[in-house]
């Protein structure tokens, strides 16, 4: 597992790129310079790991475009020592991007294969996320309130069982919609009980599976 010369200047050429794309958040950029996402990839695809595009990762899931990492990122405006929740871990691309942010991550996916295969990645990279198996939709009762709350699967709702682990002044953002193309949806918790609501634009994500999510 080596992150090369010729993969940092590979790195260096997407910041460029997701620059002109309009993500202008330095410590977000800088974040994604300090992954080497081709390490998340399936071998056969390594080789297109710095093209800003999603690819395919084990169970038929997908690692998500870096424009869409960083985009969902900036939007939560991450601080040092936040307290995220990540539904869908898959590749853990995302969450180690979060990681270097420097938020307490906590990661559920409910793929086996992939929460193993990642758990055991994040863990020989040494970048510090906490990962459960389970459903996610039902959010991780146990360690609320979460400063952040960020869904990398496309719900059919803004799921209120996750909106609820959220502490007042915090943030959701979940791509919401039918299963081929969803809006993003920031939502912020402005007291117990109210939300204010921001469309960020059209995405496409793999479906969020679960009991507050797609049936199946
Ligand atoms: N954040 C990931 C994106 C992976 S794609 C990355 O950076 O690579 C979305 C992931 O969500 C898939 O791995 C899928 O298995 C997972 N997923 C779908 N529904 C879920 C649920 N209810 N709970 C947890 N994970 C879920």
């Amino acid at each position: 597992m080596k992150d090369t010369f010729k993969h940092r200047g590979l790195r260096r050429q997407l910041l460029l790129e997701l620059k002109e794309k309009g993500i202008d958040d330095q410590k977000v950029l800088e974040a994604i310079n300090q992954v080497p996402r081709h390490l998340f990839f399936l071998k056969n695809f390594e080789q297109f790991a710095y093209e800003d595009k999603a690819y395919p990762i084990e169970s038929g899931q997908t690692i998500s475009q870096p424009y869409t990492v960083a985009f969902q990122t900036m939007s939560l405006e991450i601080k040092p020592g936040e307290k995220i929740l990540e539904i869908g871990t898959g590749s853990g691309y995302q969450g180690a991007v979060l990681s270097k942010l420097g938020a307490e991550v906590h990661s559920i996916e409910r793929d086996e294969k992939l929460f193993h295969r990642t758990a055991q990645l994040l863990s020989e990279l040494a970048i510090p996320i906490k990962c459960y198996l389970g459903d996610g939709t039902k959010g991780l009762p146990s360690q609320t309130p979460f400063d952040k709350i960020i869904v990398t699967a496309g719900a059919p709702d803004l799921t209120d069982a996750l909106m609820q682990q959220l502490r007042v002044g915090g943030k959701m953002i979940s791509p919401v919609g039918d299963k081929n193309v969803q809006k993003m949806i920031l939502a912020k918790k402005t007291s117990s009980n109210n939300y204010s609501y921001q469309d960020l634009g059209t995405f496409k994500f793999v479906p969020l599976i679960g009991e507050h999510g797609w049936k199946n």
